[in-house]
């Protein structure tokens, strides 16, 4: 049984929330009961949970092209409260769509030998795409759920899951 990490990405509420800057809809609605049933079921067995979480400067560059969203200290940032989220789980930031860019997770995941990452969050075509493409060109199986992520449309969503199992070897379950 391999070392397991599972990362829930962008599961804030911003993204998540009907009030939030960016949010999804219906569709990250859908997701919360499965990603929270992810967090408990992997939790159980044992496996490192990391919270990934969008941590702008309220300056970030990324705001040329979104409405500003996932600012620092700001509650469009934190994490949406039906969440399970224990003292023991990592939570990291990140100012980029990959989560391994300029950010604590790889030192989280080399440090608990880690060998497969299992991802769930938003949004399938942006963050969850560019962060499994980034695990995999690392040496990690992935793994996305597509019951939990969300984009911000179905047509991205449909073809980030075919392009990451097709590209990067992500296990689509
Ligand atoms: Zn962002």
């Amino acid at each position: 049984m391999p070392t397991q990490a599972l990362v829930v990405a962008d599961m804030i509420n911003d993204f998540l929330d009907p009030a939030g800057a960016l949010t999804l809809g219906e569709a990250g609605r859908a997701i919360i009961p499965f990603v929270a049933d992810r967090i408990r079921k992997m939790r159980a067995q044992g496996a490192v949970i990391v919270f990934l979480n969008d941590a702008h400067d309220s300056e970030d560059l990324e705001f040329r092209r979104f409405p500003p969203h996932g600012v620092k200290g700001t509650w469009g940032a934190q994490i949406i409260p039906e969440l399970p989220v224990a003292p023991t789980d990592e939570v990291v930031g990140k100012t980029h769509f990959s989560g391994l860019l300029k950010t604590g997770l790889a030192e989280i995941l080399q440090r608990e030998n880690i060998a497969e990452v299992h991802l769930v969050g938003v949004c399938t075509s942006i963050c969850i795409m560019e962060t499994a493409r980034d695990l995999d060109l690392n040496g990690y199986r992935v793994v996305v759920y597509r019951d939990g992520v969300a984009d911000l449309n179905q047509e991205d969503h449909e073809w980030g899951l075919e392009r990451m199992a097709r590209l990067f070897g992500v296990k689509v379950v």
